[in-house]
């Protein structure tokens, strides 16, 4: 399973970048992982979007769906872009938040198809398992399983160790830090680093990638106060175009 980071700032993006999304790929099947602002420019550095197979969505703040409406219009104007025909695509989001679950689907050019937290949700050649975390609107994370490999994404939360267990046997866990050591995120739904790290420790993955990153601070501190909390785990920031094949 290969992954990139298309973008990870908290909130909005900063100049030429893109909040929360995630691109994953195996045997050529594409699944795009949140759809913040500015997503729909960077994911064409990694794809042409119609190569996109299926978007997941964690919840529906708008550093996870800012772009959601430039994917509708991409899919209206398809037919006229392209001669290859319009491939099948599906977004998926959960349903607790009827109001943000509407704004995924587009007339009858997207529908929106929803996944529970009870069942595995099976995308080409991915299976997804979904964890409600700890934030202001239903969110949640996800275990994504392909080829043998595991990612765990903890999309927005505060701490809570339940993830961990969910995220144990994972080649790689993303996990949102928002904040710095001392700053506590638990009103805001959010992880500090050293809860991130903390979280990887519990969790006993072999590398921790911090992401959804506050637009303050040097993010290299980030990096060592959580790496404090989990010696022996690679911990690293995202970056756009960040990659890895697991
Ligand atoms: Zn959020
Ligand atoms: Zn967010």
């Amino acid at each position: 399973m290969k992954v990139t980071v298309v973008g990870y700032w908290h909130a909005f993006p900063q100049k030429g970048e893109a909040a929360s999304g995630y691109l994953v790929e195996h045997n050529n099947y594409r699944v795009l992982i949140d759809c913040g602002s500015g997503v729909v420019s960077q994911l064409q550095h990694y794809c042409n979007l119609d190569e996109l197979d299926a978007v997941v969505i964690s919840h529906y703040h708008n550093d996870h769906i800012g772009d959601i409406g430039a994917l509708h219009y991409f899919r209206l104007l398809q037919p006229y872009i392209s001669n290859k025909g319009v491939k099948p695509f599906g977004i998926y989001g959960h349903q607790e938040d009827a109001e943000g679950f509407k704004k995924l689907s587009f007339k009858d050019v997207v529908n929106a198809n929803a996944y529970t937290p009870n069942d595995q949700l099976e995308l080409g050649p991915f299976i997804f398992s979904f964890y409600k975390t700890t934030h202001p609107a239903a969110c949640y994370a996800m275990k994504i399983e392909a080829g043998g490999s595991t990612l765990f994404y903890t999309a927005d939360t505060g701490y809570m160790p339940e993830l961990a267990e969910a995220a144990k046997g994972s080649q790689l866990m993303i996990a949102e830090c928002s904040l710095y050591k001392g700053q506590d995120g638990a009103p805001a739904g959010h992880m500090n680093s050293v809860e991130a790290g903390g979280l990887a420790r519990l969790a006993e993955v072999p590398a921790l990638l911090l992401t959804h990153l506050p637009h303050f601070g040097d993010h290299s501190r980030l990096v060592k106060e959580a790496q404090a909390e989990c010696p022996g785990i690679s911990v690293e920031t995202a970056k756009s175009g960040w990659t890895i094949t697991l």
